[in-house]
């Protein structure tokens, strides 16, 4: 029997070249996953650089139904950042294309490779805004409330 397909999110970001290409092309990418099907795309949203450096970043939100087990899907993701050329020279260096795990169903993981819930998931105006976008039950009032201070620009679609 297949496993009952699974709604998950992805955190999606970039903040070096063409950072709104890069996201677009994720989205993208995250459509033609295996046994995978893009279900919701957030709108796009400008930030500046949160713990890291270089230019600004660009976030967004994706939903997905999906058969691939969390550690399959992170493999799945690890691999579109390698190819869109993602290296690592240091701990938060800017980066071609950033993809998380946000929630995977109800599912709390914390093994050594995947915290799921992603354990900064509340914290982040960037990410909290683009997760109401396709998942409006997930994100009450009071945690948008509680990002409010931190500076987001939502892109013209
Ligand atoms: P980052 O540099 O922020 O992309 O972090 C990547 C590392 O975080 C990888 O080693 C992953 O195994 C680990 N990790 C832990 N939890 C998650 C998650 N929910 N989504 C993506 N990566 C995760």
């Amino acid at each position: 029997m297949p496993r009952e397909p699974v709604t998950a999110f992805v955190a999606l970001g970039a903040n070096l070249g063409d950072a709104q290409q890069a996201v677009r092309g994720a989205f993208h990418a995250l459509a033609q996953l295996p046994q995978t099907q893009l279900t919701g795309q957030s709108f796009l949203y400008r930030t500046a650089p949160h713990e890291a450096q270089g230019p600004d970043f660009i976030n967004a939100v994706a939903r997905i139904e999906t058969r691939l087990t969390a550690p399959q899907l992170l493999d799945a993701l690890q691999a579109l950042e390698l190819q869109a050329g993602r290296e690592r020279p240091y701990v938060n260096a800017p980066r071609t294309l950033d993809l998380d795990v946000l929630l995977y169903g109800d599912a709390h993981i914390d093994s050594r490779r995947l915290t799921v819930p992603h354990p900064r998931l509340w914290e982040r105006a960037f990410v909290l805004h683009p997760l109401a976008d396709v998942a409006r039950d997930r994100v009450t009032a009071q945690a948008l409330a509680k990002v409010h201070g931190q500076v987001i620009e939502r892109l013209p679609d």
